[in-house]
This record gives structure tokens, sequence and C-alpha cells, in this order.
């Protein structure tokens, strides 16, 4: 099995009324959802999903496939209600996340996106984005018409060019990891991200040790800057590999373990 140490916070941000993002920190599955589409929609649509992903009743593993599955009953979840409802016809939602699996009979990870919110992994002082935003501004930079700083204040920044209850089914990326202890995933909205860009985002997740307190760190670090959207981080620690008995040795000292031993 996989243990692992988890923060989340979702703040509404600087400016806005309503914070239209969810968060779902329960294992084995954790994400954060940023919704849009009207203020009742983004709220509605965002809620939805983290509703229909969270049902899994606190399993330590699942398989890759019932994570899929999840995320699509949350896109069907999202259509069928926007069809239902014209209050709501507009609304759609991002949802990134992070899963505790079993893949051909060892422990894996998968990680999953759809949308513009992200995943990183940061290993040691290196941060990595592993999701790739489905938005406009991603579009031009990977078409070499915009640098990454231009997309930073370019006025299509916040269009998504895929989303949660756009179609009755959606293309969901997903990544299979081997998973490491001291492996740290950071599950966030673009109001992180938006806000802060990854050498700010590095330096804040090498400063902070629990992951409670980062998800904290986080979110404060970017409601210190202008922070006009709503913000929400969810972190996930890998602080255990393996058998219940190898996750106990992880916290033992050696020395120790050697003297019963002997
Ligand atoms: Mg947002």
């Amino acid at each position: 099995m996989i243990a692992v140490s988890v923060g989340a916070s979702t703040h509404v941000g600087n400016v806005r009324k309503n914070n239209q993002d969810a968060v779902l920190a329960a294992s084995p599955l954790f994400a954060v959802a940023d919704g849009m589409g009207g203020v009742a929609g983004g709220e509605v649509a965002s809620a939805l999903a983290v509703e229909r992903l969270n049902v899994f009743g606190g399993a330590t593993a699942v398989e890759p496939s019932s994570v899929l599955a999840a995320v699509q009953a949350a896109n069907t979840a999202v259509f069928e209600r926007r069809r239902a409802d014209p209050s709501v016809a507009e609304m759609g939602t991002t949802v990134a996340g992070v899963a505790l699996t079993r893949h051909e009979g060892s422990d894996a990870l998968l990680v999953f996106n759809v949308g513009d919110s992200r995943i990183y992994r940061a290993q040691g002082a290196a941060l990595e984005q592993l999701s790739t935003d489905h938005s406009v501004v991603e579009e031009l930079i990977e078409a070499g018409r915009i640098t990454t700083e231009q997309a930073a204040t370019h006025p299509e920044r916040n269009v998504v060019t895929r989303v949660i209850g756009g179609e009755p089914t959606v293309q969901i990326d997903s990544w299979i990891l081997v998973p490491s202890v001291g492996d740290r995933f950071i599950i966030c909205s673009d109001g992180l991200s938006g806000e802060l860009d990854d050498d700010r985002i590095a330096a804040v997740v090498a400063d902070v040790m629990q992951a409670d307190a980062l998800a904290d760190k986080l979110v404060a670090t970017a409601l210190a800057g202008r922070c006009r959207d709503n913000v929400s981080v969810v972190v996930v620690d890998v602080v255990g590999v393996g058998s219940t008995d190898d996750v106990a040795d992880e916290d033992t000292d050696p020395r120790l373990l050697a003297d019963q031993r002997g």
C-alpha cells in the first residue's frame, strides 16, 4: 500500500465573492475542481464533479480504470445538469487529481487532468509540471506563437479548451507513476499557478515540510499578491510504499532496528 500525508486549502481570493473551486482530499483520491460558467454554475459544476469522484469509501487503493470511470461519471453528471437546468447551461469545471491505485499487481499512482488546473511533482528541490493545460494559451505556446511570460498576461489566459461537462464524453489525460517515498504532489487551481510562477511555487515547496502547512502556505502566498481568482491547493506527500511493515520501517531509526535485531 501507499501511505500519504495530505493537506488541502481553498480560498475565495482577494476579489471574487464566491469560491467556485472545490477540493477533494479523501483517500484514495485527491483532486481540485475549478468551476466556471456564471456565479451559480461554477459552484454547481465543481461541487458536482467532486461529489462524483468521492465514491471510493476510504479504500486504500482502487483500479486506475475505476478512477477514470469516476471522472467520466462526473462529466456525465455535469453535462446532464446543464441540459436540464437553463440557469446553469454554460457551466463546466476543470478537474485535476492524484489517486492511489493498484496497477498490474503493484502500487501505482494515477495522475489525471481535464482543463487548466495542474499537478506538479516535487522531488527534492526539483519541481516538475506533470499535467498539460488544456487552454488557449497553452496551444499558442506549443505553436510557438507566444512565450510562457506572454501567456501570463494574455487576454485569453483563462479560456480552457477542454472541460468536465462540455461534451457527452470527455477525453482525460492520465499517467501511471511508480511512487517513491519523498515524492510530493501539488494539485492546484489556476488561482495558484496564475499568481505564482513555477520558481516561486518551488521555493515555497522547498521551504515547508508538512503537507497541511504547505497547502496553507501556498494559498497564503498567493493571497499576498493580487489573487483575483479563487485559489485551491491539495498537497499529497508519499511517506511510505510497500507492505505495512515496510511503511513502518520508513520511520524507524536504522541503528535502533539493528540493535533490536542483534
Ligand atoms: Mg480559476
